[in-house]
């Protein structure tokens, strides 16, 4: 008793928890002459498998602080269960039946024998007080009763101490689990941290965490962990099940720990069939939540009836509160991207069908537009008959309109395929200068109805590129009898090509009308059309661009224009120089 009196004592008058719990065990060390031992501060009270705090007093004045996962099934397990007083003769015997935590203790402490004794602080256990032995059978089971009657004593004062460091346990954990949550970079990720989180605070076996739709009244993400500690996810919506502990949470309910399921009235017990089955008996339930509004609930398990008590709660509440506002930020941020890949997956699937269509129309227009023109071009000649001069007047009407017509859907079909990547080019090795003086040549006609002069200038050494040579051809007739046609009588075009870097460059600039920069923006979409009446008046479909472009950069080339209003325009073409072998 003396014993016990002076260990009291120096426990309440110790200056920090260190220093009381090392009284404890000089005490200890006194009454039972062992030359280790320690004392478990656990993290939950009654509980072994949520965890502990060990100081372990390795003999002199050696000791040591250790953090310990759950125990449970453990012989330490058992006396925190049953609250019994026990005494191991033989840890080696212990381990050798696969008893875990003996097994350490044996081979990691060299452990023989070991006293323990229940610490208590009003009628909870929150810990253990142990007596431990290098030496086979050292002690006497009759040590057991002094050894409790000094636990039992100083069992409010390392209550304290337990609180002590339960809050700052508690304390790190809630700082560590919100920093995870505020960093992840998604809904499941957050939602993960948080229930990881709140399960290691808690002490819990297993758990659930979910968002759902208050409007739909669905998850839209459920995350849980089984009580073996399998994880399963999914993202499939479905109804959040009516009467659920989710329902309830999604209504404005409030959080709630459930004692013990198998005590809730059967008609209410089986709607948790899947509980059942995977033996859970108590939970703790929170709301997650932001701005008054309810986002998701977070449920942390046990397979222990009464495992959870007010402080759980009250913990889980604020954690689950204060992750709210990064668990609401992260689905905001999700949905947004969802209607954005929704929206753009929406524009892709019009814009094929809309190709698919002008393919096929064109496609369609062409058969019937040459029969017309066959059928025109045999009146004209006076196959059926002689022709009043009003009467070829209006053929002539019609042929110009047919030949208008039939260029226009020849462009959208060529655009359209060029679009669908259904042009195989044909590529050789090409001398540019070749196939400008060949557009040149072929355009002549039109320069000397207009009366322009063309310089045309091209380096005797150009070297050569991989081109279609048609194409190409395409290319360069287009932009030269746009710089004509869009070039006042008399004016001056020039077509220059040189080498620049690793390509060859060809620019066709012309004095003629010029464009805003506003028309520059548009210059390269399909039927853009100037307004002035000289374009108007110059025949064109307005997608001669469109298909220079896509020809230029099928060749893996650029096209590019620098213009001004009244000033002329200058159109430059890059097409990359075969890399000589
Ligand atoms: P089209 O010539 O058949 O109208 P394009 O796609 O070749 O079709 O040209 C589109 C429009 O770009 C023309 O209608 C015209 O307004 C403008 N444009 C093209 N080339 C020039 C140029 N060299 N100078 C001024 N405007 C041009």
């Amino acid at each position: 008793m003396e014993i016990v009196a002076e260990t009291t004592a120096a426990i309440a008058a110790a200056p920090d928890l260190d220093e009381g719990l090392r009284a404890l065990i000089r005490g200890m060390h006194r009454l039972t002459g062992a030359e280790s031992g320690g004392v478990r501060l656990l993290y939950h009270a009654d509980r072994a498998d949520g965890g502990c705090r060990l100081l372990f007093w390795l003999g002199g004045d050696r000791y040591e602080w250790r953090d310990l996962p759950g125990e449970a099934g453990s012989n330490v397990d058992a006396v925190i269960v049953s609250g019994i007083p026990t005494y191991t003769a033989d840890l080696a015997a212990l381990a050798a039946q696969g008893e875990a935590l003996a097994a350490i203790a044996h081979r990691r402490d060299g452990l023989r024998s070991s006293l323990i004794v229940p610490l208590r602080s009003r009628g909870r256990v929150i810990g253990t007080l142990h007596a431990d032995s290098h030496r086979h059978d050292a002690f006497s089971p009759d040590l057991l009763l002094p050894l409790q009657v000094l636990a039992d004593h100083a069992g409010g004062a390392v209550e304290q101490a337990r609180l002590g460091l339960r809050r700052q346990e508690v304390a790190e954990q809630v700082i560590r689990t919100l920093a995870q949550v505020g960093a992840a970079g998604d809904t499941e990720a957050a939602l993960e941290a948080l229930l990881r989180g709140a399960m290691a605070l808690l002490g819990g076996v297993g758990g659930v965490a979910r968002a759902f739709d208050t409007k739909t009244r669905q998850n839209t993400l459920l995350l849980a962990i089984r009580l073996d500690g399998t994880f399963d996810h999914h993202r499939q919506r479905h109804p959040v099940p009516a009467g659920s502990m989710a329902e309830a949470m999604m209504d404005g309910g409030p959080a709630l720990v459930i004692d013990d399921y198998l005590a809730l009235d059967p008609a209410v017990y089986s709607l948790y069939s899947a509980m059942q089955r995977q033996g859970i008996r108590s939970s703790v339930n929170v709301p997650i939540q932001a701005h008054g509004q309810r986002l998701g609930s977070l449920h942390v398990n046990h397979h222990r009836p009464g495992a959870f008590g007010p402080a759980d709660l009250h913990i889980a509440e604020a954690l689950a509160l204060q992750a709210g506002a990064a668990i609401e930020r992260a689905v905001l941020v999700e949905s947004e991207r969802a209607q954005m890949q929704a929206r753009l997956a929406a524009e892709a699937r019009f814009g094929t069908l809309k190709d698919e269509f002008v393919a096929l129309v064109s496609h369609e227009l062409r058969t019937p537009l040459t029969s017309i023109k066959g059928y025109a071009d045999l009146l004209m000649g006076g196959e059926a008959g002689g022709l009043s001069e009003e009467q070829q007047e209006f053929l002539a009407i019609i042929t110009r309109n047919v030949d208008r017509e039939v260029m226009l859907v020849n462009d959208l079909l060529d655009l359209s395929r060029l679009e669908a990547n259904q042009v195989e080019l044909v590529t050789i090795p090409l001398d540019v200068g070749m196939v400008l003086r060949d557009v040149v040549t072929s355009l002549r006609p039109q320069l000397q109805a207009k009366r322009q002069q063309l310089i045309l200038q091209v380096p005797v050494h150009l070297p050569t590129v991989m081109g279609d040579l048609a194409r190409l051809t395409q290319v360069f007739t287009n932009l030269v009898s746009n710089a004509l046609k869009y070039t006042r009588e008399q004016g001056e075009i020039a077509v220059r090509a040189q080498t620049f870097q690793d390509c060859v460059r060809i620019q066709v600039r012309d004095n003629g009308i010029g464009l805003t920069e506003e028309e520059q923006g548009r210059l390269f979409t399909k039927f853009f059309r100037a307004q002035q009446r000289i374009v108007q008046e110059a025949g064109g479909t307005g997608l001669g661009l469109a298909i220079t472009r896509a020809i230029v950069e099928r060749h893996g080339g650029t096209i590019s224009v620098e213009s001004s209003p009244g000033q002329g325009s200058a159109f430059t073409v890059s097409l990359p120089i075969v890399p000589p072998t």
